[in-house]
């Protein structure tokens, strides 16, 4: 294979002057074609290239999302050059710690953060710093209008490095997942035909998709799962620039595929304008990142139509498992997130043989395939504890695969509770919890525990208006499920703490209920 923007461009439509991005930000709507597109990330990578960057050189973006931020991406695989994208939510000491991490001899800010972000990149090694605004302000583009639009796609090998994608940090720390061409070239074919993308070659826009991309484009969802899902179809995409639940109500009856975190669908069902005639023109809605809870589910096609298709992935492995989408959508098992894509290896083992365990048992998930990455950026140590003897990547999630090898995540296995020496899934007890009346949602969490070593613990979300008991709650729990399951406490909150992707940050419940179990 090549450099992967070639291999987006050759399935680009043939006629160049088609819309390939509506942007749709405060002021009037912005259309750019596919030549838009391809020039535009011709000028950015001749600037990129003027520089004369040592090979294996990087550029971090801190941008607002926009279409140029995207042309900005491919100028960097055009050019050779390896993006790193970064959250638009991380504050000084987070910027601080990835520049210091990736040492990029670029950095891409916005205006309004120049002042800040300028001097941590600078003071980290950068050599050029350039601005990029969400209304195409900025010194990026100013300088690469000097540029010529002709850039010619510099050659790359499947394993050549493309991206440093840092992992949400969910769990700790992110780590800098290291993606080539070939892994992200790999999942975007494997995803095109099984997501049935309409393909038109002739460029015929009626017989294209349309992707309605609400997503950021710092993720792996929105940046490599949405954005190139649309680009390697040639399917025409309408960029939202967050999740704007009275927009996407308009644009839906335009659109043909979607998709979001749960989050998204939550708060989508929560607008009466949410009807099957909005989304009759839909095939797809797609969601990942975090675990769809079964209500979000049922209620979804209850008021749509709809079948969501949820989906499994990682930074450090793109897309590993996919509910099917063709034939009958009964056969999308609510609570699962499908069987392995085709090309990739999906197992559950026991963690301390990593030998395959049989259908139905618990154990650690783990993934091969050309999708899964080469390693941590400058941790060796840690990448070599990451995959196994035959050559296995540890995901960190625990699962179970059904006799017709359906995955279910069960939790990560950072998350797991061993109490009085049982192991206690917090997913299972969840669902217990969520079953419940007068609850909204919970997370379940293990707190250090004098006796048992660790103690259930549950964080409980009561619906709107409705008290929830605690002692009634655990007699209740105690009615349905093994006893040293049942939490020794449980506590309410108005809301769960969740990063920008909608994770569950069950870290900062520890630490804040850490001491309430004894
Ligand atoms: P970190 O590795 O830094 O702790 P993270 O694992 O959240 O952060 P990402 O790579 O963005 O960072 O997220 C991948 C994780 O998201 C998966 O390992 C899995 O735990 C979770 N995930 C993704 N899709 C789903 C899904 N459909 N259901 C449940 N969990 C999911
Ligand atoms: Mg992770």
């Amino acid at each position: 294979m090549s450099n992967l923007y070639s291999i987006l461009e050759a399935n680009f439509p043939a006629d160049r002057s088609a819309c390939a991005i509506e942007s749709r930000g405060a002021g009037e709507p912005l259309f750019y074609s596919w030549a838009d597109l391809h020039h535009g990330s011709g000028r950015i990578a001749n600037l990129l290239a003027a520089l004369n960057l040592p090979a294996g050189s990087r550029l971090a973006a801190q941008v607002d999302k926009s279409v140029e931020a995207l042309m900005l991406y491919l100028a960097c695989l055009r050019a050779g050059i390896v993006y790193v994208p970064l959250n638009t939510a991380y504050r000084k000491a987070e910027v601080e710690y990835f520049i210091g991490d990736a040492k990029p001899a670029v950095v891409v800010c916005t205006p309004a953060n120049f002042s800040w972000v300028g001097k941590a990149a600078f003071c980290g090694g950068a050599e050029v710093v350039y601005t990029l605004g969400d209304d195409r302000g900025g010194t990026l583009l100013d300088r690469a209008a000097h540029h010529a639009d002709d850039f010619v796609t510099v050659d790359r090998a499947d394993a050549d490095l493309a991206v440093l994608l840092y992992t949400s940090g969910t769990t700790g720390r992110s780590k800098g997942a290291m993606l080539s061409h070939g892994n992200m070239a790999s999942n975007a074919l494997a995803l095109r035909s099984l997501w049935g993308w309409h393909l038109a070659p002739d460029g015929t826009p009626a017989e294209r998709d349309t992707l309605l991309h609400a997503l950021p484009l710092f993720h792996i969802h929105g940046l490599f799962v949405a954005a190139h899902g649309a680009l390697i179809a040639g399917a025409k995409q309408i960029f939202l620039p967050r999740l704007d639940p009275a927009a996407i109500l308009d644009l839906l009856p335009r659109c043909t595929v979607m998709m979001g975190v749960p989050t998204y669908y939550v708060r989508l069902l929560a607008e009466p304008g949410l009807t099957p005639e909005r989304c009759a023109g839909m095939r797809l809605f797609v969601s990942g990142s975090a675990p769809l809870l079964k209500e979000t589910f049922e209620l979804w096609r209850e008021r749509t139509g709809h079948v969501i298709l949820e989906r499994y992935g990682m930074s450090e492995t793109v897309m590993n498992t996919s509910n099917p989408y063709d034939g009958d959508p009964a056969l999308r098992k609510p609570g699962t997130v499908g069987p392995a894509i085709p090309g990739v290896g999906v197992r559950v083992v026991d963690g301390r043989t990593d030998q395959p365990l049989p259908a139905g048992e618990i154990g650690d998930i783990q993934i091969s395939g050309p999708n899964v990455f080469g390693g941590y950026w400058q941790m060796p140590d840690k990448t070599a504890e990451s995959f196994t003897a035959d050559g296995w990547f540890r995901t960190g999630d625990v699962g179970r695969l059904d006799d017709d090898g359906y995955l279910s995540i069960v939790g990560r296995s950072k998350d797991l509770i061993i109490t009085g020496g049982y192991n206690v899934y917090p997913k299972e007890i969840e669902s217990f919890i969520d079953e419940m009346p007068g609850v909204a949602e919970s997370a379940v969490i293990g707190v250090p525990h004098a006796d048992f070593g660790e103690a259930v613990v549950a964080v409980v979300v009561p619906r709107p208006d409705a008290v929830v008991d605690e002692a009634a709650l655990i007699a209740a729990l105690k009615a349905g499920i093994a006893n040293y399951k049942v939490p020794k406490r449980v506590f309410t909150v108005d809301e769960l703490p969740r990063n920008t992707m909608g994770k569950v940050q069950k870290n900062l419940l520890r630490e804040r209920f850490g001491a309430g179990a004894d």
